[in-house]
């Protein structure tokens, strides 16, 4: 990762590090720094200084050179020893970077307090994370002499108890010192600024608070300029004062003084890059309105009774968030649809949900989105919570047919395939984590005969989605700004995930942005979430399409079939059953699109009777078009979970600490996965390393904030045995190597005609012995790196109880993990293959290049499912870009141009 020199750099940069950056490593080379310092980066950005990078405590320092030497930044580095009052007396900063520093610090000092006062220490194992009591003490000495009210008071925690503190006296000067200092400032000290004019004076305040605001919003991006108008405006009515919103002053002004050109500028601020900078001004929302199905409680997905209280209380809190319910802005199903379209999308998940967006473009164009579950629980937007739905309602909740070589102590050898069956797909319950996969992935693609696919034809698609916050320092030119699908790491690192990273370095593999120049390395990976909540295709792509007129979308209606004519062989329409058992067909009158994922789309092709010949004659299903190649090449990552105690005791990581940090701030454990946010890519002994292609991909996982029974500080994980009273076992995180290049193919096949029954799903994992060879290899890497120094540090030690039914073998080796990998299997969930692209000619192929279902007119498949090879990662971020470039082509058949050319 660089440091760019662009605006957006400087707010990508400042916005990471105000959105609650709490690090214990250097973010670009992993170097550990010492905790609770304070340090400041003076940033180049477009003529002026500033930045600012805390590390949330108000004494020690920091290691200026490890930045100097792992980012190259050049530029002014302030050292901080002590408190705030006396960094400001030591080190004056001067100027335009001076004032934002100072201002940045304010905020932040504010949000600290904030933290210190009312958010009880909370421990997430390797440490505490809030400084220890004695530091708190000293804290709490400051912040009195400061006279900030201190001790934690239920009463104080409003949203507007904060805004007191940022502005205690309404359309009046920060009366805080470090504010009013501040202002003094600008004007060149404090006589000077007393010595100007009253308007002067005004203007000086109000661009003071503009900017504080923002940096508030950076820090409580919940807060809404609106609300602090309102906190101000009542409390000016309280006063019998004049009501007047200062900001909308400024506003005005600024707009009359552009009209007039009279006014001129004293002290020239960035007001305005920072006003009309899209990041500082959340959307505004409306929630006035009714709201939506519950979907699965987050108690019950937790376990039932014993979660009930705690667990309950949470989601009545998390779904009083208006940004996290979003009553207004979900997608409503059509109560009347119409009876044609001029195109029909089958499946609104992740694939799905953006191609209906992007068709719909088109305002002349009608679009109907058939999706067969409902809207996404408000439980699923807080990132801690991803693995509570699987198993869920909204779950297909899939399982293989019996296994030869895989899942064999799984009941039944059958390995569970959770898809989300909801409108965003399985990007409702994914871990949301944003990798493209390596660029030989899409050049193999384009190898194969898929003109159009290389890598250099689908970065532009990966760019065209993606809002990337951070992309200042990312690797320049492979990330994309502005787009509608928001890209960037969770606001909340566990410091074990820095700890792996440096483990990662240890191993000769470097930390870097594993979307860009290479793809071999470490990373705390980005993810595609907004302001620390989850970011599903339907929520990026479908919220702000949802009330165009020509976007209709029906949820909980199934697909059964396509209706093709089998004359022409032309798609026409779509026939669904609705939840009420209800059958109906529409009419596509350009072209029916499938993006049901890579178990669902096979099948409804089969059901459309485009398949095996033999096998629809066999189901009695007609045949339209026999093409061998539907539901074969299903292929997917596979994996092993290596367990690790480490030194700690295994307590909850969700309390009511954790909850506030969340509900106030967007912060803290919820606002993350825990250490499933890391990964890392290397090559095992199989791989060419010279190639950057490597064949094994780490997950971890630990930390996850998803259930607690009592929300109490340091409940204990288990539930304690028959009495509760045995010491609390020792805590474990979880390494999980995982093949990405399988040779291993299953298939799907139609159990039945009967399109509400499942599909029979062999996964046949394991049955190329490489692809065993392979993983055990990755397994052995990552006990190398648990034994890496970093990782030393926190006692990480191999859980060695053996695997059921590989006990008869020598634990760890090569025989013992061969069985282990076949017995105990982690199935991944990558899904892909099933309607593999391929060239005319190309024997297996189901689609063309252009996405088109060979023999087929009018019909399309956009999704995973058309991966001729499953890209060397996570599978989410390639199936927005399929769908992306597949909306693309299609445009480009009906219009006659690609959005490419516009944009
Ligand atoms: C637990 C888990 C974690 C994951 N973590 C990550 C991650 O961190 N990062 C990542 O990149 N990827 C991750 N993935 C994988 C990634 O989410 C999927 O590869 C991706 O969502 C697939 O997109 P898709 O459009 O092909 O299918 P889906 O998103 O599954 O969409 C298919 C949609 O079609 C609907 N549908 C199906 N059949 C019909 C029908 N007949 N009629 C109407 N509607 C129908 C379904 O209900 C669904 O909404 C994860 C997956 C899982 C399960």
């Amino acid at each position: 990762m660089r440091q760019g020199r662009s605006n957006s750099h400087f707010y990508a940069y400042t916005h990471h590090v105000l959105s609650g950056s709490f690090e214990s490593e250097c973010r670009f080379c992993g170097r550990a720094l010492d905790l609770y310092n304070i340090s400041i980066i003076s940033i180049r950005s477009r003529g002026w200084e500033c930045g600012a990078f805390s590390r949330g405590g108000w004494s020690g320092a920091y290691r200026v050179e490890n930045i100097r030497k792992c980012s190259g930044i050049t530029g002014n580095y302030y050292q901080y020893y002590g408190n705030l009052d006396e960094f400001y007396k030591n080190n004056p900063p001067k100027g335009k970077s001076g004032l934002l520093i100072r201002i940045f610090f304010h905020a932040l000092s504010i949000r600290n307090t904030f933290r210190t006062r009312f958010l009880s220490p909370s421990v997430d194992g390797s440490e505490t994370r809030y400084p220890p009591a004695a530091l708190l003490q000293s804290q709490r000495r400051v912040m009195s002499a400061k006279g900030l009210p201190g001790g934690p008071s239920r009463s104080q925690f409003p949203t507007s108890n904060i805004l007191k503190l940022m502005f205690p006296k309404p359309n009046g000067p920060f009366r805080h010192r470090g504010m009013t200092n501040l202002v003094h400032e600008i004007g060149g000290g404090k006589s000077s600024t007393l010595n100007k004019s009253r308007d002067d004076r005004c203007l000086i305040h109000r661009r003071v608070k503009i900017i504080a605001c923002h940096c508030l919003l950076f820090l409580m991006p919940t807060v809404e300029p609106s609300q602090l108008l309102t906190y101000r405006e009542q409390n000016a009515e309280n006063r019998g004062r004049r009501s007047i919103s200062p900001l909308a002053r400024t506003s005005s002004r600024t707009v009359a003084d552009r009209a007039t050109g009279s006014h001129k500028r004293k002290v020239k601020l960035p007001v305005e890059v920072l006003a009309e900078k899209r990041v500082c001004r959340p959307r505004r929302m409306n929630c006035n309105c009714p709201v939506t199905q519950p979907g699965p409680t987050l108690a019950s997905t937790c376990g039932g009774n014993a979660f009930m209280l705690f667990m309950g209380l949470l989601e009545v809190f998390i779904r009083s968030q208006c940004d996290l319910e979003d009553p207004c802005g979900r997608p409503v199903s059509r109560a009347i649809p119409d009876r044609e379209y001029d195109f029909i999308v089958v499946g609104g998940g992740t694939a799905g949900s953006v191609v209906a967006s992007r068709l719909s473009e088109v305002p002349h164009w009608r679009v109907l989105l058939i999706e067969a579950g409902g809207n996404e629980p408000t439980g699923t937007q807080v990132p801690s919570m991803f693995l509570n739905f699987l198993g869920s309602s909204i779950d297909w909740q899939y399982k293989t047919e019996p296994e030869d070589q895989a899942c064999l102590n799984e009941q039944d050898r059958r390995c569970s395939w959770p898809r989300g069956k909801v409108i965003g797909g399985t990007s409702v319950m994914n871990g949301m984590m944003y990798m493209r996969g390596a660029k030989k992935d899409y050049d193999d693609w384009a190898s194969l005969g898929n003109s159009g696919w290389s890598y250099q034809d689908v970065l532009p698609y990966f760019l065209k989605s993606e809002d990337n916050l951070q992309a200042g320092i990312m690797d320049p030119g492979y990330h994309g700004v502005g787009g509608l699908l928001t890209v960037t790491q969770f606001p909340y690192h566990p410091p074990l995930s820095h700890a792996i990273l440096q483990g990662g370095l240890e191993l000769g593999y470097p930390v870097r942005d594993l979307n860009g120049v290479g793809h071999t390395g470490f990373a705390i990976a980005q993810t595609t979430s907004r302001n620390g909540s989850r970011l599903s295709t339907s929520r990026a792509f479908l919220r702000p399409a949802k009330d165009r007129p020509n976007l209709h979308i029906l949820l909980n209606t199934t697909a059964t079939r396509v209706l093709i004519n089998s004359t022409n062989k032309e798609a026409y329409g779509v026939e669904v059953i609705r939840n009420n058992g209800q059958i109906e067909s529409f009419i596509a009158k350009n072209e029916v699109i499938v993006s049901g994922g890579a178990v669902n789309s096979p099948q409804l092709l089969l059901l459309s009777g485009i398949g095996p010949e033999a096998d629809l004659r066999q189901l009695g299903i007609p045949v339209v078009h026999n093409l061998d190649g539907v539901g074969r090449n299903l292929h997917n990552h596979v994996a092993f979970f290596l367990n690790f105690f480490i030194n700690d005791t295994s307590t909850t990581p969700l309390n009511w600490a954790t909850a506030m940090e969340y509900l106030l701030f967007r912060d803290g454990l919820m606002s993350s996965t825990g250490l499933s946010e890391v990964t890392g890519f290397v090559n095992s002994r199989f791989a060419n390393a010279k190639e950057d292609f490597p064949d094994i991909q780490f997950f971890f996982a630990g930390f996850l904030a998803n259930c607690a029974r009592t929300g109490q500080v340091g409940e204990r994980a288990d539930d304690g045995g028959s009495n509760g009273t045995g010491p609390p076992p020792q805590r474990m995180i979880t390494i999980i190597p995982a093949l990405l290049h399988p040779k291993s193919r299953g298939l799907i096949k139609l159990k039945t005609s009967n399109p509400l029954d499942y599909p029979l799903i062999y996964a046949r994992y394991l049955t190329e012995p490489e692809d065993a060879d392979r993983l055990v290899e990755g397994i052995k890497i990552a006990i190398q790196l648990a034994e890496t120094p970093s990782l030393q540090k926190y006692g990480m030690r191999l859980d060695r109880t053996p695997v059921m039914g590989c006990e008869n073998i020598a634990f760890g080796c090569d025989a013992y993990w061969q069985c282990a990998v076949r017995r105990a299997t982690g199935p991944e969930n990558h899904q892909a293959g099933s309607c593999r692209m391929g060239p005319t000619g190309d024997a297996g192929a189901v689609v063309d290049p252009e996405l088109r279902v060979h023999g087929i007119d009018r019909l399309r498949v956009m999704d995973a499912s058309i991966m001729p090879k499953v890209t060397s990662g996570n599978t989410n971020a390639p199936a927005i870009m399929i769908a992306e470039k597949g909306s693309d082509m299609t445009k480009n058949r009906w219009i006659g141009q690609t959005a490419w050319k516009k944009w």
